[in-house]
């Protein structure tokens, strides 16, 4: 290469051809290391920071700059990567963030990333190591499930694709002339299961896939936020009464408010009786079925037409990575396959190789997402995944005794999972005070820095709720934020 371009480019006349690659690799080399020993350091010390601070001026004001018409030295752009973005994080990563349902990443996860950005493989189509690797990873979660080695599967950037991935298949199931002549083809309106609780998600997928929001039947749940199985039947048989088509019911392995997990038994018994096809959310929830305690519970999974799940949530890779599986590889395939001229796979040479993904979702470029966790995945082994499963179920019993022995504390739903939500109520206070003061600490508790738990409203009650998944947090941080609340609280 060097020689080609030696031959090119006498010494003597600069090149008038530009590129990217940098001027001074030995400078850039230096810079690199620097990134590195610099995130180490930063990954190591995470617990010594606070778990969130405000976005100051300052940053906001670095985001206003002007696209520049020319370039500048990286050694720059990186010091204002390190004094204005590096500090003012979400926060995830922290053993104190408890918000949404958020995955904290890992070390090595993050090398990962940046060694599949070197490569930068379009992980399409085409004979190269990262489609093989691409489709290892897919076999590995399909073990992890029981699904069968022949199932259907792809890595989507996450559990809102992933769902709407696998709706998308169960509709062109339903019947096969949509990707001819589009829903209006159907004999009549296809309509969906989920409960009240389920992710948004599915309203989004209802949407995209043209049966709009109606074509998303909520079914009302029990007083745990499970789906009531004897609501679904009664809403599946007035549905065919008014001439709606019934196609699919989503299970939840674990609700976004609550970590809920529906009667996925009673809901497979009913669609295989009723030729629905069953779907299962298991967003986070469904790696539960890795611990031998859930596994009794969550063994529908292993039966369902459909998974979706998270690999950036509760098994803890760096953003984004998600999983869709499908049984049957036949109908997944038919749901996306579109090989034009351009697309169409060779005997030999570089447009060999595996089936193109595209086949299987509805992107045709994808990154290296597989690295990340093909690496993680041998890092760590199953084993310690299942036991930070278990010991993330273990602290939100923890913090959930520990609500229950605080008088001033209340407990306002189950702890089925890995979510505990509750709220401050001294007592002699209106629901509506209640909420404003609870959302109040909240508010306090996350300026304070010192745990960032989120909030959802369950029956009228706003509640604090801690989500952890999240292989840093230790019971130690549970009992500060507890301790930090019951401070806050005084406030008020
Ligand atoms: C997070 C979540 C989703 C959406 O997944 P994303 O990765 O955020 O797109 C869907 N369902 C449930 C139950 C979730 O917790």
């Amino acid at each position: 290469m060097r020689v080609w371009r030696e031959h090119l480019d006498p010494p003597d006349s600069p090149p008038t051809e530009r590129t990217l690659d940098p001027e001074d690799w030995g400078s850039l080399r230096r810079l690199g290391h620097q990134m590195v020993d610099d995130m180490m350091t930063y990954l190591e010390q995470v617990d010594a920071r606070p778990v969130w601070q405000k976005t100051p001026d300052s940053t906001k004001e670095l985001a206003q700059r002007p696209l520049p018409r020319t370039g500048k030295p990286a050694e720059a752009i990186y010091r204002d990567f390190v004094d204005h973005i590096l500090p003012y994080t979400k926060g995830n990563i922290h053993p104190s963030f408890f918000s949404w349902v958020q995955g904290t990443g890992t070390a090595l996860g993050a090398l990962a990333d940046f060694l599949a950005a070197g490569m930068n493989p379009n992980v399409a189509i085409g004979d190269h190591a990262a489609m093989y690797i691409d489709a290892q990873v897919i076999r590995w979660c399909k073990s992890m499930f029981d699904f069968p080695d022949e199932a259907g599967g792809i890595l989507v950037s996450g559990g809102s694709v992933a769902n709407i991935t696998a709706l998308t298949v169960a509709r062109n199931a339903a019947d096969q002339r949509v990707r001819e002549h589009g829903v209006r083809a159907l004999v009549g309106p296809l309509v969906f299961y989920a409960s009240t609780e389920t992710h948004s998600c599915q309203q989004k997928a209802a949407e995209v896939l043209g049966l709009g929001k109606r074509g998303l039947r909520l079914v009302p749940v029990d007083k745990d936020y499970r789906m009531d199985v004897r609501a679904l039947l009664d809403m599946i048989s007035e549905d065919r009464q008014a001439g709606n088509i019934p196609f699919c019911i989503v299970g939840n392995a674990g609700t976004v408010n609550t970590g809920a997990i529906d009667p996925l038994d009673d809901l497979l018994e009913i669609a295989r009786k009723e030729k629905l096809w069953f779907h299962v959310d298991g967003a986070f929830g469904a790696l539960a079925y890795l611990t031998p305690e859930y596994r009794p519970l969550l063994r529908a999974i292993s039966q369902a037409d459909s998974l979706a799940f998270d690999l950036h949530k509760w098994m803890y890779i760096p953003y984004e990575v998600g999983v869709t599986l499908v049984r049957d590889k036949t109908l997944h395939r038919a749901a996306f396959e579109l090989q034009p001229q351009y697309l169409i796979n060779h005997e030999r040479g570089l447009a060999a190789g595996p089936d193109p993904i595209t086949n299987y979702g509805l992107e045709l470029s994808r990154g290296f997402k597989a690295l990340k966790v093909w690496m993680s995945f041998q890092e760590h082994g199953l084993d310690l995944y299942t036991q930070l499963i278990s010991q993330n179920i273990d602290q939100a019993r923890y913090l959930a005794e520990r609500i229950k022995k605080e008088p001033r504390l209340e407990l306002i739903a189950d702890v089925p999972l890995n979510i505990v939500c509750f709220r401050f109520n001294p007592g002699a206070v209106s629901e509506t005070k209640l909420n404003e003061i609870n959302k109040n600490i909240l508010m306090d508790l996350h300026t304070s820095g010192v745990a960032a738990p989120s909030y959802t409203m369950l029956q009228g009650q706003y509640a604090i709720r801690v989500c952890i998944v999240n292989h840093r947090t230790q019971k130690l941080h549970l009992d500060t934020m507890v301790d930090k609340i019951l401070e806050l609280s005084q406030n008020y």
